[in-house]
């Protein structure tokens, strides 16, 4: 059997108390080793073999799968934050199926939960924003015309850019093109909830400028819009006095 689990976005307690259990109990972890803590692996039993996913190739981590699964052994597959996002896990589990071998999935925290709590940050402000758009300027991996940057900056949402901060002059242009204004505001998080995380609070304009004065290259996320400002806002109206819900009558 093959566990996909997510591992979190770094903290060793961030991890879900199911993957942690299937890790206690792997005979074989294949770990994303250039994002996922090594202190994850401290609850590995003794004689496990462990292998880092960011020496090798698909060929090579399905390899590692087959043989643990030949002989019987259950296998961690470690991925950063959630595996869903950016995780190329589908690949993987196609594999797999082919092969008749069962797999299960248990999900994680994803680094843009962890960023919002590294911001104290709510996404989904009432009369600010209620949608987040998760996305990446294209790197190797090519993004859809149509998923542009500059396309979903027209509305002017919460968004979320994963692997991008290497890109940050052309993201600002994209963003600025598409419609944010420059002094939006928007956050730079680095590596959030590992020992040596950072956040830097800054707008559209200055993204660019503000990681180079800050020295974020790389493991960080861009948030952008008017809810990083994290004011301005309407009050729920689930918590409303006024307002009956389901499982609460209005107060007079
Ligand atoms: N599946 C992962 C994302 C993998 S893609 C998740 O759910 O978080 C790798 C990118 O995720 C990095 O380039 C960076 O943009 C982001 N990332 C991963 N961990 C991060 C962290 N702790 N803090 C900030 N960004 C992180």
């Amino acid at each position: 059997m093959i566990h996909f689990v997510g591992a979190g976005c770094g903290a060793a307690d961030l991890i879900t108390v199911r993957g942690q259990r299937l890790l206690r109990e792997a005979d074989v972890v294949i770990y994303a080793g250039s994002l996922v803590n090594p202190a994850l692996l401290d609850c590995v039993k003794k004689g496990a073999k462990i292998c880092n996913s960011a020496e090798m190739t698909l060929e090579e981590v399905l390899g590692v799968m087959y043989d643990a699964e030949e002989k019987g052994l259950a296998t961690v597959r470690l991925h950063t934050g959630d595996p869903c996002l950016y995780g190329a896990i589908r690949e993987q589990m196609d594999a797999l199926e082919e092969k008749g071998i069962a797999y299960d999935y248990t999900p994680g925290v994803s680094s843009f939960c962890g960023a919002a709590a590294a911001l104290n940050m709510e996404y989904t402000l009432p009369d600010v924003s209620q949608s987040v758009v998760i996305t990446r300027m294209a790197g190797r991996t090519p993004v859809p015309e149509r998923e542009s940057v500059r396309a979903f900056a027209a509305h002017k949402a919460t968004m979320v850019l994963f692997l991008s901060t290497g890109l940050l002059e052309k993201t600002q242009a994209e963003l600025i093109a598409g419609g944010y204004g420059p002094d939006t505001p928007a956050a730079i998080v680095y590596k959030a909830s590992w020992p040596d995380e950072k956040t830097v609070v800054c707008t559209v304009g200055t993204l660019a400028e503000s990681a180079k004065e800050n020295g974020i290259r790389k493991t960080a996320l861009i948030i952008v819009g008017d809810a990083v400002r994290q004011s301005g806002y309407a009050r729920s109206e689930l918590y409303n006095p006024a307002f009956s819900t389901e499982f609460r009558p209005a107060k007079e």
